[in-house]
């Protein structure tokens, strides 16, 4: 296979190559996994605005709703070009998979405009956003399905969701979006949970794999809001940051990059390949320079079987979700490279959500110190789950073993239902 046909290899072939082989070890049959794989619903939309120009702009838009067997469905909403049916679908299983992990009270969905959200205006991006909330506005609510920031949506879209929502439906409910900003209920720790997690998880991977996080070299690949937070508080934890990355390339600087000058970059819109110092890499060379710990940040299957052989970090964090194709995690199994998989290392997200939510359907505020603890402690109980599962099955991966407990619990969801 040619590395293009890799790389456009879809998102959701590779999770549920990554699901039939947890449905092996569980001892699944056929028609469970089949029954497991398939989303329960999946809404398409078409999305029109007026540009100022006077000519009609049309997107396409998807809202997946997987797995409801746990609760109402929970996931973000990404604006991307290159966002498809398919990826949407693959999305909405992983947070399946997280939420179950994590023993939040939800199930699995994810939204998708297929749209370069630079290419419009601040007013076509409001329209855009509210337009998308009038199409599947029938289909979500705070007990049906609770949509949140994902790739390129952030607060500000979360605040034009809830008040196109609430207009809607003459009903002030802020718990059906979480990730908005703390004038509409949100909770200041949402904005970096997502970092501050995958920081926490490599901090207790470095434990029992390396010999602790101090002075560790880490390569992040995406310097969005999860890869910044993420350096922002690997720092703080004693590792060093080396190398950073967006779309336009990376820089690597084994002396340490300075955390406040990428900062100062990247709130200036410019690349982090403006970094005054250090030597300037593409994506592709990041991926595979030394370090000890990696953290794929960004989008879906940047590791495959290309270059997964050439990866020269000691552990793998997964940023991202779906980072690494199924044919890249048994490499790097047999290479012995430890991966931490999405489902745990960046739930940090949906956990975050998860204590907006009940904030909101509560009436309270939660004080910032405390839901960080919560989240943190909601992590590492879900690490030693998961490391505990890997420790008593044989030859398996992370991966493997985070997906058992979680696919585990769906299961016997399903099965009490008598859906399965
Ligand atoms: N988009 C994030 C994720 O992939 C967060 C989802 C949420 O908060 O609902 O986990």
């Amino acid at each position: 296979m040619a590395v293009e046909e890799v790389l456009s290899s879809n998102l959701y072939t590779q999770q549920v190559k990554k699901l039939y082989k947890v449905g092996e070890l569980l001892g699944l049959q056929q028609d469970e996994l089949e029954a497991l794989a398939t989303p329960e619903r999946v809404i398409q939309v078409k999305i029109q605005i007026r540009g100022k120009d006077g000519k009609i702009k049309t997107f396409t838009g998807w809202r997946s709703q997987h797995n409801s067997a746990l609760g109402p469905y929970k996931g973000g909403v990404r604006y991307h070009p290159n966002v498809s049916q398919d990826e949407v679908i693959a999305l909405s299983m992983i947070m399946t998979w997280k939420n179950s992990l994590l023993q939040l009270p939800y199930g699995g969905g994810k939204a998708g405009i297929k749209v370069d959200p630079a290419s419009l205006s601040k007013e076509e991006l409001e329209l855009l956003s509210r337009n998308f909330i009038d199409a599947i506005y029938k289909y979500i609510g705070s007990d049906i399905d609770i949509p949140a920031p994902d790739v390129n949506t952030n607060s500000q879209i979360m605040s034009w969701f809830l008040d196109e929502y609430n207009k809607i439906s003459g009903k002030i409910d802020p718990a059906v979006f979480t990730g908005k900003p703390v004038e509409l209920g949100g909770l200041a720790v949402r904005e970096y949970s997502t970092g501050l997690g995958v920081a926490h998880v490599a901090k207790l991977a470095s434990e029992k794999f390396l010999d602790g996080i101090e002075g560790k070299r880490v390569i992040i690949q995406g310097f969005g809001n999860l890869g910044s937070y993420a350096a922002k508080f690997l720092q703080e934890l004693g590792a060093k940051i080396v190398g950073v990355s967006d779309s336009k390339g990376g820089v690597l600087d084994y002396n340490g990059l300075d955390y406040n000058k990428l900062i100062e970059i990247k709130n200036s819109h410019k690349s982090v390949i403006e970094y005054p110092a250090g030597k300037k890499v593409t994506n592709d060379e990041l991926l595979i320079s030394d370090c000890d710990i990696l953290i794929p940040g960004a989008l879906e299957n940047v590791i495959h079987k290309f270059n997964a052989p050439k990866i020269k970090a000691k552990i793998v964090v997964e940023g991202a979700n779906g980072p690494l194709t199924a044919d890249a995690d048994e490499i790097l199994k047999e290479r012995g490279i430890p991966v931490v998989p999405d489902i745990l290392a960046n739930s940090g997200g949906v956990v975050g959500s998860y204590v907006e939510w009940a904030n909101n359907k509560m009436g309270e505020i939660i004080e910032e110190e405390e839901a960080k603890k919560l989240i943190l402690s909601r992590m590492e109980k879900s690490f030693n789950e998961m490391y505990n599962k890997y420790n008593k099955l044989e030859n398996q991966d992370l991966r493997t073993s985070a997906m058992v407990v979680a696919v585990e619990r769906v299961v016997n969801a399903m099965k009490v239902r008598g859906l399965i």
